[in-house]
């Protein structure tokens, strides 16, 4: 288990290395207490990208607390956002936010003819539209670097393929890795 969210984690590292990179040549960055793309009620991830948030809770004696608070809920809203947090961000676990919570924003997918292809927010394109056009232009003519979404969930596939081959809503991912926390745990202490 410990292998499985160090080598998570290690992934998390080097891209959140290259999302610093490309914000630092296109001036792009979310806007301050913002938070508006985890509102969004249809954001899926995989049971891998939350297990270093599962492992901690674990460790924090915060598991059984927080499966309880998932399983009430009937939203579809993660459950980690705290939507009057003061701050930069809304997320009350940034440190342990998903891949698609990381890569949302600042990435490019690959389009049908195979180029890089920037993908961001609304308010990105609206409030920093100049920067974004710049940006958009200079991804998709490969002229600077940029995270890419799928070679970034090949990475996790490659840790664990069985806890990625599936996407859940987001609280059910959360819930699903907590429970795979605690099942590797009851059956080691066995
Ligand atoms: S984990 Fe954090 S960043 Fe990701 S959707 Fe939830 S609140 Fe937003």
């Amino acid at each position: 288990m410990e292998e499985r969210v160090q080598a998570v984690e290690q992934v998390f590292e080097k891209l959140d290395q290259e999302i610093a990179q490309f914000q630092g040549w296109s001036g792009l960055h979310c806007k301050w207490g913002c938070g508006k793309c985890c509102f969004k009620p249809d954001i899926e991830a995989t049971i891998l990208e939350f297990l270093p948030f599962a492992h901690a809770l674990y460790h924090a004696d915060q598991a059984f607390a927080w499966l309880e608070k998932l399983k009430q809920s009937s939203g579809s809203i993660c459950l980690i956002l705290n939507p009057t947090q003061s701050g930069a961000g809304l997320c009350t676990e940034y440190k342990h936010r998903g891949l698609i919570c990381r890569l949302f924003g600042f990435s490019a997918r690959t389009n049908k003819h195979g180029r890089k292809e920037l993908v961001t927010c609304e308010i990105i394109k609206t409030e920093q539209a100049d920067q974004y056009t710049l940006a958009h232009e200079k991804v998709e003519q490969e002229k600077e670097s940029i995270p890419v979404m799928h070679q970034y969930y090949m990475q996790l596939h490659a840790i664990d393929y069985e806890l990625t081959k599936d996407f859940y809503p987001i609280n059910q991912a959360i819930r699903k890795a907590i429970e795979t926390v605690l099942a590797w745990y009851a059956y080691r202490n066995d």
